[in-house]
Formats: structure tokens, sequence, C-alpha cells
């Protein structure tokens, strides 16, 4: 049993005053293998202080000075790498190669950033004046169960490559792997201050983070109710927003697509991270006269997928990360069947020999049209809609008919028309025929799927603001 009972505050680790208890649940065997005590308002209020003491000083330094804390950053997360792995698998039940992929992203992101701030110009004339990219101030940076680690990482390469003090809230279902991230800071030896965790509810200590009048800039990952909420608290003071929300990706498959090569990509990118991606390529449009032959060659590819231990190399999907997503994946699948989509793969309950641990079954439906609730709305887990359409237009209305547009997907041999897909579709990112992201490039979600762009020199930027200034 392992305890997680402190914060990391003002360079330290310092015990938690909140009384909050929690058990920490590996949710491939719904046994209890840690409890953590959740930090609470007084305890988000010292780690918001911490920063704004450290900001001037931070705030200050020079390109050379954060080039070297962000190179021991990633030097010392890649000494934490194994026990990222360890705390994402056994907490969150993360497959070992997504797993490993975390750990070695947690580390890169740092190096990314120091590369991308060892050429940047932070000072640049325009008209007649000089402008200044100078660091927003003290940001608040949220990160989702998912994606604990890479987002925890991500945000503070950028924030630190600013010249940002910061205070991470990352989930409360992650305190395992919020504490291993907050070792490999802590050994990278910061000057106290620049970085503080504290690990709490949303409903408290994230509304303190996020309302706090010291704190600027506010970088959110996360649904998108809760980043309305985020938006509307932040507005009383001003503060800088960028949200990362929810995802309904699209994956057009065109009329040319080669199918040995588009149906595999198209369903690692519906059931990555065991489904719970933001990114999930989850609505499969298909030219209706296709239809069979694509729904034929899912159905034996979903038949031999391997349900079960994380820790199992061979597994391709892995448990869902609490009894609560596990009944959110149940409930959709009953909401499939009952709007009347056909279940060609999948269905309701745990899969044949899994009786314990929060294991769905990977589940595909066909006939699905756009308005079904699987078809709108996030599910987070390893359920993917197939639908068909009549034509390429017909495929870019349904794709773009969402209140989301985070990323989607184009299949096709033809590369011009795939390019010429992509430029009608409403997202941030399309991928056409790979499901890699790139993560020098700009990512972020237009309509309901955020505000703002994370990675590379966009990252960066988010936590920066233009000052001009004009002598005469
Ligand atoms: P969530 O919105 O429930 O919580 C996200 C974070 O916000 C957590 O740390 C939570 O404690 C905190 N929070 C909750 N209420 C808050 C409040 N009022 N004030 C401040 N903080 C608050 O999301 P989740 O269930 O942890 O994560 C899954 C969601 O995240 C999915 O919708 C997924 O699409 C989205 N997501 C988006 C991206 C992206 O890049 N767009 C990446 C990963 C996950």
């Amino acid at each position: 049993m392992r305890t997680f009972d402190q914060n990391y505050i003002d360079g330290a680790f310092v015990p938690v005053t909140g009384e909050e208890l929690v058990d920490i649940v590996d949710p491939a065997t719904e046994e209890v293998v840690g409890q953590a005590r959740l930090a609470n308002r007084d305890d988000a209020r010292r780690a918001v202080e911490a920063a704004m003491h450290a900001q001037p000083a931070f705030g200050g330094s020079v390109v050379a000075e954060r080039i070297g804390l962000l190179e021991r950053l990633r030097a010392s997360m890649l000494a934490h790498a194994d026990e990222i792995l360890e705390a994402t698998i056994t907490e969150y039940g993360g497959l070992v190669a997504r797993a490993q992929w975390v750990a070695n992203y947690a580390s890169q992101c740092f190096g990314d950033a120091a590369r991308v701030l060892s050429t940047y110009a932070f000072e640049r004339p325009v008209g007649g004046s000089t402008v200044v990219m100078a660091p927003v101030g003290v940001s608040a940076l949220f990160a989702p169960w998912n994606s604990t680690a890479g987002t925890m990482a991500s945000k503070l390469a950028s924030a630190i490559a600013a010249g940002c003090a910061t205070v991470i809230k990352p989930s409360e279902l992650s305190p395992w792997q919020a504490h291993v991230v907050a070792r490999a800071i802590h050994e990278a030896g910061l000057p106290p201050g620049v970085v503080n965790i504290v690990t709490g509810r949303g409903l408290d200590v994230g509304a303190e983070i996020g309302t706090h009048p010291g704190v600027t800039k506010l970088s959110f990952t996360g649904s998108t109710p809760t980043g309305k909420l985020i938006a509307r608290g932040a507005v009383d003071t001003m503060k800088r927003v960028s949200l990362a929300l929810t995802g309904k990706s699209a994956s057009l498959l065109l009329n040319d697509a080669d199918l040995n090569a588009a149906i595999p990509l198209a369903l690692g990118a519906a059931f990555m991270n065991s489904g719970q991606a933001c990114v999930a390529g989850t609505r499969l449009l298909v030219p209706r006269a296709r239809t069979a032959e694509v729904v034929e060659r899912i159905r034996s590819a979903v038949a031999a997928l391997r349900v079960g231990d994380p820790r199992d190399p061979a597994t391709t999907i892995g448990p869902m990360v609490s009894r609560a997503q596990y009944e959110r994946v149940q409930h959709f699948i009953r909401r499939g069947i009952d709007q009347g989509a056909t279940l060609i793969a999948g269905g309701e309950g745990r899969p044949d020999g899994l009786d314990r641990g929060w294991f769905v079954r990977p589940t595909v439906f066909a006939d699905v049209r756009n308005d079904m609730d699987i078809a709108r709305e996030e599910i987070f887990g390893p359920v993917l809609s197939v639908l068909p359409v009549d034509s390429e237009d017909e495929a870019i209305a349904v794709a773009n008919d969402s209140p989301y547009g985070l990323q989607a997907y184009v299949f096709s041999t033809d590369a011009d028309r795939a390019r010429r897909v992509a430029a009608r579709l409403q997202a941030g990112t399309v991928l056409i025929n790979r499901v890699a992201p790139d993560l020098l490039a700009p990512f972020g979600g237009v309509k309901q799927s955020g505000v703002g762009r994370e990675f590379g020199v966009r990252g960066m930027e988010a936590f920066l603001e233009p000052k001009t200034i004009s002598a005469a």
C-alpha cells in the first residue's frame, strides 16, 4: 500500500492539510493499492502564494537560464521514466506501450521546449515600435486523468520556457502519477516556487486556483462542461485562458481508400488509449457502397483485439479508469442499441473471462445516424460508430455537424484530394493516413473543443503577452 499525503509547494514536499482520504484502486483488479489525502483550498492558496512570490525573479530570468532548467527537467523526467510507467499502468490502467510513450513524452517535451526557446525572438521591431514578448505571469495548469504525466509535463515545459511560475492541479484520480512527476521536478532543482503541485478535487482546489486573483493564466485540459466553468470563473479577473477540451473526432474513409492500410489506422484512431482519448476517431464515415465490406473487415479486426491485463504487451485494450467510467461506457452502449444502431461487435458487460476490473467490450455500431447520442457525445471508451455517407460532400457535412472540432482523420490514396477534404473540415488538426501526432505543430480545438493551442512555438506563446514599447 502506498500513501500520498504531500503537496509540493515552494520547492519542498509538505503535508497536505486537507482531510479527505481517497483509495487508489488498480482498475485492472479493483484492488486498493494505495491511499491519497486530497488537498483543500488552504493548500491551494499556499501554492498560489509560493508561485506569486517566485514570479518576479523567474519572469526576469534570461533565456540561457531557462534552457538550462528545461534540460535538467528533461533529464530528471527520463531518470524517472520507469516510475512514471509503473504509476500509469497501476493507477490508470494504461497499456505498457502507451505508458512507455507517456513516460518518454514527459521527458521529450522539455527538450522540445528548450529547442523552441533557443531560437525564439522575444523582441521584434513592429512599425516604429519594439514589441517585447513578456511572461504572462503566474499560471495554473489543470490536467485530466487520461494523460496525467503527459499533460503536466507538456504544459509545464511551455510555461517554464516563457518564464511563468506555475501551480499544477492534477486530477484527483491521479495522485500517484502526479507524485512521481513531482519528484522528478523536485530533483531537477528549480528555484523554489516556480513549480507547485496540489492534487485535489476540481470543485474546491481547482476552483480556488482558477479564481485566485494572483493567477494570471489558466491552461486547462479536460471536459467541455468543466472548461466552461473555468472560463466563467476566470472572467472577473480577466485571466488569460487556454482550454483543451472534449472531442468527437470524425474519420473520413474516402471511396479511393486502400482498406488494407486504412482499416487498421481507423481502428487505431478509435481505440487508442483504450478509447479514453480526446482525439479518438470515434465516428467512421464510410461511402455507402463500401459499407458492407468495411463492416466485415472491422468485425474480424475487432475479434482479434485482446482486452485484459495492461501489463501484458499483447493486450490492445486495457480497463477503463474507474467504475464511473465503466458505467458511462455501458450507458452509451445501451443508448446505441435503444436508438436503433446495429451492433456489429462487442456490446454490454465485461468481455468473456474477465469478471474483475473495469474492462469493457470493444464495441462497434453500424447504421449510425449522426443525430444519435453515440454519434454526438464523447463516450471516452472503446466504442466506434460507423456512419454511411453518399458522397464526399456529405462526409464533410456530417463530420462538421458536431459541436466539437478537435482532430479529424482522412484516409485516401489521393494526396491532393485528401488535402482538399482536410481544408474543409472544422478541426484543429487533420491527420491524413496517419494517427501519430506531430508534437511540434499547434494542437487544440475549434468550436467547443477549446480555445488556444499547445505544443511548440504556439504552446509557449500561450504563456506570453506582447508588450509594445514606442519611444518619441
Ligand atoms: P474534467 O473536466 O472532469 O477534469 C479535468 C481537470 O479539471 C481535473 O483536474 C479536475 O479535477 C479539474 N476540475 C474539475 N472541476 C473544476 C473546476 N470547477 N475548476 C477547476 N478545475 C476543475 O475532465 P476529466 O474527466 O479529468 O478528463 C477527461 C476529459 O478531458 C475528456 O472530455 C477529454 O476529451 C478531455 N481531454 C481533452 C484533451 C485535449 O487536449 N483537448 C486531452 C485530454 C483529455
